[in-house]
C-alpha cells in the first residue's frame, strides 16, 4: 500500500511513523508512506496555501489550486494503482474499525490535512472520494487525525501484525476486548482469575467471551445490536441484566 500524507507541517507526521511497528512496516516495504509538502505545488513567492473567505467572516480558507495539483501529480506517479483520495475534516463519516478495515483494502490512498478554517469547498466536491473525521470534536489541523487513521490501517496490513493479534482485539466483532493480566500472579493482593492459570483453553475462551459481552453491556450497550449473540451468549447477558435490577 502507498500512502502520500498532503500537509503545509509535514514535520507533524515525522515523528508518528518513524517509531515501532509503524517504522518497522515500512522498513519492511509493507507499506510507503509519504509526507507531501502542499507548499512546494504553490506558485508564488511567498508560497501561500490559503486566502480570506469569499463572503467575509473569521479565519482563513485553504486554497484549491495547490490542493488539485498535489493530488493531480501523485496520482500521475502511481497510475498503476487505484487511488483513493480522503480529506480529514469533521463533517466526515465518523471513522471506526469497520472504515479501517475498508481503507485496509485499498491500494492508493491520498489523505488532505486541512488547516485553517477549512478548505475551499471545490476540493470537496471535486476532489475527494471520502471524507474521514476523527470524532466530534475541532483539531487545529488534520495531521493529527490522518496520523490515527494511518496507524490504525497500517496495522491490519498482511505481514505487520501476527494474524491473532488484530482478529481477538475490541470491534473486529462489534465487541469490547476482555481484560489482560500478567506476571505476577498476586500483584498488591490482587489476584488473577484462576480461570487463566487452570490450562483449560474451553473455559478461558468461554471466560473471555463472557468477559467481552460483560464489559460491552456496562460500556457501550449498543454494539451488542449489532452482535451475533450465540444462546449462551444471550443466557449470560440475561444473567447480568438480573444482577443490576
Ligand atoms: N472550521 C472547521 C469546522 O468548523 O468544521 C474546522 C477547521 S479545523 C480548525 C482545520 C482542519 O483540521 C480541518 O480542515 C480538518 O482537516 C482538520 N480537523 C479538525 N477536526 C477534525 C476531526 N475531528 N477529524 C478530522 N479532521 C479534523
Amino acid at each position: 500500500m502507498k500512502i502520500d500524507l498532503v500537509t503545509i507541517f509535514p514535520g507533524i507526521l515525522d515523528g508518528p511513523f518513524r517509531e515501532s511497528m509503524i517504522k518497522r512496516a515500512v522498513e519492511q516495504n509493507l507499506v510507503d508512506i509519504n509526507l507531501v509538502d502542499l507548499r512546494l505545488y504553490t506558485e508564488d513567492r511567498h508560497r501561500q496555501v490559503d486566502d480570506n473567505p469569499y463572503g467575509g467572516g473569521y479565519g482563513m480558507i485553504m486554497k484549491p489550486e495547490p490542493i488539485f495539483k498535489a493530488v493531480e501529480d501523485l496520482k500521475s506517479r502511481s497510475e498503476d494503482l487505484p487511488t483513493k483520495v480522503i480529506l480529514l475534516a469533521p463533517q466526515g463519516r465518523s471513522f471506526n474499525q469497520q472504515i479501517a478495515c475498508e481503507l485496509a483494502e485499498e491500494k492508493h490512498l491520498i489523505m488532505i490535512c486541512g488547516r485553517y478554517e477549512g478548505i475551499d469547498e471545490r476540493v470537496r466536491t471535486a476532489l475527494v472520494d471520502d471524507e474521514i473525521s476523527i470524532g466530534d470534536y475541532v483539531l487545529t489541523g488534520g495531521e493529527l487525525a490522518a496520523a490515527v487513521v494511518v496507524d490504525s490501517v497500517v496495522r491490519l496490513l498482511p505481514g505487520v501484525l501476527a494474524e491473532e493479534a488484530s482478529t481477538e482485539e475490541s470491534f473486529t466483532e462489534p465487541l469490547l476486548e476482555y481484560p489482560h493480566y500478567t506476571r505476577p500472579r498476586v500483584f498488591k493482593e490482587m489476584e488473577v482469575p484462576p480461570v487463566l492459570v487452570s490450562g483449560n483453553h474451553g473455559e478461558i475462551a468461554r471466560w473471555r467471551r463472557e468477559k467481552s459481552l460483560e464489559i460491552t453491556f456496562r460500556r457501550r450497550p449498543e454494539l451488542l445490536k449489532k452482535v451475533n449473540l450465540s444462546p449462551e451468549d444471550r443466557d449470560y447477558l440475561e444473567k447480568i441484566k438480573k444482577q443490576q435490577s
